[in-house]
């Protein structure tokens, strides 16, 4: 290749990246650009306060938490608004919509994020199971790549165990109180699960912590000797 038309292409790549708009900011992309988000928006992956609560995750008063958990730990790994736009607020929903490369972006994060020390100490990873017809649509269960990668990084076994009920796959399009009023039986251990030990559950995003909850509930009662939380992000 002659000099001339490397220039020439290396001229067009710079004009190219000066008219790329970032897809979060609208900023120009500029360096370290990844799947259409510039490096401030993915500095927007931020940890969650040093000083959170290490139950529910959330920075709160001194005394017991008032949160309704049914765990010792819990913890997520960044938090669900941080950055301009929030990053998390942006890349969930579009990874759901089939942003492919958002999803591949974020299980690099995971990769390297670093995880509470106590997730070392568990026996086995599952995940809060999403609906079977939504997971289909979809053609992926975002919830268990998480489980199945934070599994692989503690060398512990991956099992999901736990099933929602259809009828319940319409979470999202409801109101907060009705969210909360989610039947018990919605999530139930899998036909011939067994839950045994210390089970880390894991999911994308901790909001309210009501399907947490549950699943935590039907974990303990399906046999598992103690339940450890750990989300991607936590909305606070
Ligand atoms: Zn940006
Ligand atoms: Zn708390």
């Amino acid at each position: 290749m002659r000099p001339a038309s490397l220039s020439f292409r290396s001229r067009l790549a710079a004009v190219r990246d000066s008219l790329l708009l970032c897809r979060g900011c609208l900023g120009p992309v500029g360096a370290g650009a990844e799947a259409g988000l510039c490096a401030r928006c993915w500095a927007g992956l931020r940890p969650l306060p040093e000083e959170r609560c290490g139950r529910c995750a959330l920075v709160h008063g001194d005394g017991g938490c008032p949160e309704a958990v049914a765990w010792e730990l819990g913890d997520a790994l960044w938090d669900y608004h941080g950055g301009r736009p929030p990053l998390g607020a942006l890349l969930l929903p579009g990874i759901k919509q089939g942003e492919t490369g958002w999803r591949a972006a974020l299980l690099r994060r995971l990769a390297q994020a670093p995880l509470p020390a106590w997730a070392e100490e568990v026996d086995r990873v599952t995940a809060a199971p999403s609906a079977l017809p939504r997971r289909l649509l979809r053609g992926f269960d975002l919830g268990a790549e998480v489980g199945g990668r934070v599994a692989d990084r503690l060398g512990r076994p991956f099992e999901p165990l736990l099933a929602k009920a259809w009828f319940s796959g319409r979470q999202a399009s409801r109101s907060e109180s009705a969210r909360r009023r989610l039947p018990r039986k919605a999530i139930t251990l899998r036909p011939g699960a067994a839950a045994e030990g210390t089970v880390l559950l894991v999911d994308d995003v901790w909001t309210t912590g009501t399907t947490l909850l549950r699943c935590a509930q039907a974990l303990l009662e399906g046999g598992a000797a103690e339940v450890r939380v750990l989300t991607l992000f936590r909305a606070m």
